[in-house]
């Protein structure tokens, strides 16, 4: 660690602004050995402080930038790619020798070529592979409040272009250099305003100071609160799905993410901890190999430590620096100790300052630009390897296709093949009815060839199960075993079909069809059929489709009413249950175009008919059809509420769902009435000593006056606590052998016979369940229940940490859904065997009628990460149904 003693810097600095205390500052004192031209694109010239001395905004970002550009118009573009939820833009620079700059189309088309063997011929690719430039691209700053490397990208950029040593003029004669300084401008600016706003007359480098203590919600996350980290599977924020498109229009041969750490670690590159994703190649570790030694020989120039092969794994393919290796890249996380500041002190006693981060990361990404220009042809040869070997593994391999029948659920459907196509792979549709593996498909179905370049990418996407390697997985139990924590970093289970609960079949056969290609587009538009019936219009439900239809007619104003029972229209057919009425008679003649409008843009298909007759079920008039109103939704906001939660909440309602939510102040649920609410979330949180009891009595009354109080995840277990749910909390089913610690000091002495009776000797009696984390689990649901209204029989749930709930009794509610049996309760994933035996049939879900209101309870987060797409039925009638039936 290069940084200074404290007592160092107090003699230095008590009469100057510490961070500008002798103080690496400036781009010169970075990289002292660097030859840099005159310029009057320095940090200093530009924005008016040396660089490193100041965590730079993403609006003075953008300028610096730019300057660069004006500056260096041959050597550098920067181009657009999206805008954040705040508006910023989101843009990356490119910057190489002029030549490249020059022929950048061709090197673009070049890399097209190059990543499909089904087009390009080997002596063409040959030729590509001597000719081709490098390419690198590095990502700053996912992370907002990870704040050096967006300084570093512009080190990086600076050095580039003006350090005159012939090594650095190579690399760019050879190398395309792609940089995105800043992936989460609106996670950054709610870091940076804070912190300034925060500084006193010196900056404190103490950890319990304000400085570096973030308030509710942190910077970490974008705009929604997501941790963009994690969401390169799904695709749900722009600041990601802007990204990869871009990536797939160039093929970078390296990734690179740059984060930051706790401020008492080192730094962390490459190679990764265990376990790996048995989809990344052995020759993809070789070039991880390459790089991070690399990166070690420069570390050791510098004096900086660092350390390899532990903590960050490559398991989870929703990283950023996981997800470009399924297109054939060789994609990795560099992590720095966070001066989270100016100044940290650190628990040895040195000073961590910002400039130590910029420098470190700056050092970092040089030095993997050395080995992508270095590695150039390697690394072009291996892209081209992976590409054609990826292909031939769909050849070879037991499942030639993938078919999505499209008929349960269309929306999700649709949804998941547009995902498929946004991370570049191809999707047909079939035109006309077919059978392959002696099943039928009605025309529309999705089919996907495994014989693709993206292959690996459709594997860890599309399989139910990716196992951790079995010497991985015995290691853990061992370390269980001894009463240490796993080495499990993230989710162990991500299969989109199983999260969208959307039927993919597989088949060792190529269905012989008429299909057209599917293009990006995650909502196919809707459309009304019989537009001039008289008297109604009906929506099936079970989908997106319908739910976008119905939070869109209630924002228009218009009457509808729902069907708690699945009925048959005379005409029109089949409705299941949930299904939605609109009645002429309710909303007057101009329902026709209003319609049109909202069946184009949320997806559905609403059937216009000339009669009310019902062969089978409800009629319109029934008491078991609700009319529906539009509910004023609310969700507990700040702390103690998971900010991950809230926001991921928040955004499914108001994004997919396309309904807006009130966000809360938990300080104002304590103080104030909740007069005119209809729906109050509380998602995750640890509400326990900061809801009073006050608070706890005012819930009760709200809810018996015709509230519905949603809880999600960890709000369900303390609304056991509270005495809000009328259920209990489980601890670990007993074990045989640990026992209840006696009270006397001094006991009859016992024989320890083994190493496993000691074991268990000392395990403490009464503990919670083990920790989970992260699997996809099946839930079977009770679909007789209006709150079940167009459910499947079985949803997946997401299953993270250690709450079981116990199933609540008939007198007191109902469970609507619960974990599946012990043999098909994982759907995918790693569960510990002790809890696989405890889950089955606690509840997943649960309604407790109260008063005039009710309490719903999600035991799990239905929304996490906004991709667990295949419950949000369940959810739209907890929001939408439920204060229809409350009141
Ligand atoms: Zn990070």
């Amino acid at each position: 660690m290069r940084s200074l003693k404290i007592a160092a810097l107090v003699a230095a600095s008590w009469f100057v602004f510490p961070s500008q205390a002798q103080q690496l500052a400036g781009e010169s004192s970075l990289l002292p050995e660097a030859n840099y031209a005159d310029s009057e694109v320095t940090v200093e010239q530009v924005l008016g402080y040396p660089l490193g001395t100041k965590i730079t905004s993403p609006a003075d970002m953008s300028r610096y930038f730019e300057a660069l550009k004006a500056a260096y118009p041959k050597q550098v573009k920067l181009l657009e790619y999206g805008e954040s939820w705040e508006g910023r833009t989101l843009y990356y620079a490119i910057i190489s020798s002029e030549e490249n700059i020059a022929d950048f189309d061709g090197f673009m088309q070049g890399m097209q070529s190059l990543a499909d063997p089904r087009k390009t011929s080997r002596s063409e690719a040959e030729k590509l592979i001597n000719e081709l430039p490098g390419s690198i691209w590095l990502s700053y700053g996912v992370h907002g409040n990870e704040i050096s490397s967006p300084e570093a990208s512009m080190m990086t950029a600076y050095h580039l272009l003006h350090d005159q040593r012939e090594q650095t003029q190579r690399w760019l004669d050879n190398t395309m250099v792609f940089i995105d300084p800043l992936q989460n401008p609106d996670g950054r600016a709610r870091f940076v305003d804070r912190y300034y706003m925060s500084v006193g007359m010196e900056h404190s480098g103490d950890r319990r100071s304000a400085e570096h203590n973030e308030p509710w919600p942190n910077g970490r996350t974008n705009h929604y609160l997501f941790d963009m980290n994690r969401d390169w599977i799904a695709l749900t924020q722009p600041e990601i799905s802007g990204q990869i498109d871009a990536l797939l229009k160039y093929y970078p041969l390296v990734f690179v993410d740059l984060h930051e750490m706790g401020g008492d670690s080192t730094y962390y590159f490459t190679p990764e901890a265990r376990p790996y994703n048995p989809l990344i190649t052995e020759s993809q570790r070789e070039s991880l190999n390459w790089i991070g030694k690399n990166n070690g020989q420069w570390f050791d120039k510098k004096g900086f430590d660092y350390f390899t092969r532990e903590i960050f794994d490559a398991f989870y393919p929703g990283y950023g620096a996981s997800w470009p290796l399924y297109y054939g890249s060789v994609a990795m996380t560099y992590e720095m100790a966070s001066a989270r500041g100016h100044l940290f002190n650190r628990k040895d006693g040195d000073v961590l300052t910002y400039a130590d981060g910029v420098q470190q990361h700056f050092i970092a990404s040089i030095s993997t630009i050395q080995t992508v220009s270095e590695r150039r042809e390697a690394l072009l040869q291996k892209f081209w390897n992976y590409r054609k070997s990826a292909v031939e593994a769909g050849e070879d391999g037991d499942v030639r296709s993938l078919i999505l029948p499209a008929t349960d659920d269309p929306a999700g459907a649709r949804k998941l093949a547009s995902l498929l196509v946004e991370q570049g792979v191809e999707v047909k549709q079939a035109e006309q009815a077919f059978e392959v593996c002696d099943v039928d498909y009605q025309p529309g179905a999705y089919i996907v060839d495994m014989a693709q370049p993206s292959h690996r990418l459709i594997r860890t996407l599309m399989d139910e199960q990716v196992d951790m390697a079995d010497d991985f997985l015995k290691e853990q139990e061992q370390r269980r075993k001894n009463n240490l924590p796993d080495q499990i970093y993230d989710v162990t289970g991500w299969s989109l079909p199983l999260m969208f609960n959307v039927d993919s079949h597989s088949c060792d056969d190529l269905p012989d069809v008429r299909t057209a290609m599917v293009e990006e587009g995650r909502i196919a538009p809707g459309k009304v059929v019989n537009p001039d019936a008289e008297v109604a219009f009906l929506v099936s439900w079970g989908d997106m489709n319908a739910g976008r239809f119905l939070t869109s007619a209630l924002r228009e104003g218009l009457s509808v009413r729902q069907s708690e029972l699945a009925f048959t229209h005379e005409k029109a057919g089949q409705f299941p249950s949930g299904s939605l009425i609109l009645t002429v008679a309710d909303n007057g003649q101009a329902l026709p175009q209003t319609l049109q409008k909202l069946a184009e843009e949320s997806g559905a298909t609403v059937e216009g008919v000339d009669t009310s007759w019902i062969t089978e079920g409800p009629n319109f008039g029934s008491h078991n059809v609700s009319q529906l109103e539009a509910p004023n939704i609310g969700i507990a906001w700040d702390e103690p509420v998971s900010a991950y939660n809230a926001g991921h909440t928040r955004f499914v309602i108001e994004r997919q769902m396309g309904y807006p939510v009130t966000a809360i102040r938990t300080m104002q649920l304590i103080q104030d009435d909740l007069n005119g609410l209809d729906v109050l979330i509380l998602p995750e949180g640890g509400y326990d000593g900061v809801f009073t009891e006050g608070t706890v009595e005012k819930l009760k009354q709200w809810v018996s006056d015709g509230g519905v109080l949603l809880t999600l995840g960890g709000a369900s277990a303390w609304a056991v606590d509270a005495g809000l749910l009328n259920t209990k909390l489980e601890r670990k089913v007993p074990e045989e052998g640990v026992e209840k610690p006696a009270e006397e000091l001094k006991i009859d002495g016992k024989v320890i016979e083994s190493r496993e009776q000691f074991l268990t000797e000392i395990k403490p009696h009464g503990a919670d369940p083990d920790w989970v984390p992260g699997a996809l689990l099946n839930a079977q649901v009770d679909t007789d229940h209006w709150l079940s209204a167009g459910v499947k029989p079985q949803v997946v749930s997401i299953y993270n940490g250690n709450d079981v709930l116990t199933p609540i009794d008939i007198n007191h509610g109902r469970n609507i859904a619960w974990f599946a049996d012990a043999d098909t309760m994982l759907a995918s994933g790693f569960l510990w065997d002790d809890i696989a035996k405890q889950l089955p049939y606690k509840p997943l879900l649960i309604w407790q009628p109260s008063g005039k209101g009710m309490v719903i309870s999600f035991t799990q987060e239905p929304t996490y990460r906004a991709y667990m797409d295949g419950l949000n039925t369940l959810l739209m009638n907890a929001l939408f149904l439920a204060p229809a039936k409350a009141q």
